[in-house]
């Protein structure tokens, strides 16, 4: 199977077009993505459509979760803040219940998803190193998990020799056979924060144990004038620009 892995999207219309397009180009059996479809940018209905239509298996992110009153709003700083409140205004009952109805992890024949981590889906815990991963690698029941949240993608590998070790990787070209069991966070669509604001997904292949990210560039000022004409913060405008 020839799986797409789409990390947050965070109401980018104009990213996710970009990289629907081109997984289309590519052909794939399935679109999976980890979560935040909302939040931060101005097309959160348009997204939800795309990916409803597409058949996309979604996980539930804690931006989609404080859209839909599952989440404490402290946690969240002023602009995200202002972003969920604005996204909740213009969602309809419908998308507020697609939202509501996410699961938090979902297990598939060759790989996991969840937003945060897989040990402990419903805290939105940020994994950045490779002691926040180790109680993710131990619970993993396939060889490959994929996460997003921290919007920096970097693979995390249990490795076989010596046992028990794990490494990374902030390279995202993973044969998956060299390590007993890879979790993968894919980064993100709609709001990269490794410092290149292209988009960008993932291609697993589940017969040839490959993962590998693809970089694209998109219309970024279409989808940085839709925020600032939505009245959001302009930051959030800004910040795609320079993938921060
Ligand atoms: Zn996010």
């Amino acid at each position: 199977m020839r799986y797409a892995v789409l990390g947050d999207i965070h109401s980018n219309l104009s990213a996710l077009e970009c990289v629907l397009e081109d997984i289309r180009a590519t052909q794939v059996d399935q679109i999976l993505s980890v979560g935040d479809v909302v939040g931060y940018g101005a097309s959160p209905s348009d997204c939800i459509r795309l990916l409803r239509e597409e058949g996309v298996i979604v996980v539930k992110g804690n931006h989609d979760a404080a859209c839909v009153g599952e989440l404490n709003e402290n946690t969240f700083n002023r602009y995200a803040l202002e972003a969920v409140r604005w996204t909740r205004g213009v969602l309809s009952t419908d998308e507020m219940d697609w939202l509501r109805e996410l699961p938090l992890e979902v297990t598939l024949e060759h790989c996991q998803l969840a937003h945060g981590s897989i040990h402990e889906p419903e805290a939105f815990e940020y994994i950045r190193t490779t002691r926040d991963a180790d109680p993710s690698l131990e619970l993993m029941t396939r060889p490959v998990a994929f996460v997003g949240h921290t919007h920096i993608p970097i693979a995390l590998m249990r490795l076989l020799e010596p046992v028990g070790s794990t490494a990374y990787s902030p390279d995202l070209d993973v044969d998956l056979r060299e390590s007993d069991r890879c979790l993968v966070n894919v980064g993100s669509v709609g709001q990269p924060r490794d410092e290149d604001h292209r988009t960008g997904w993932v291609l697993f292949d589940s017969e040839a144990q490959t993962v590998k990210l693809k970089r694209l560039p998109y219309q970024i000022e279409v989808a940085a004038s839709r925020i600032r004409d939505a009245g959001l913060p302009r930051m959030l405008a800004d910040r795609l620009y320079l993938g921060v």
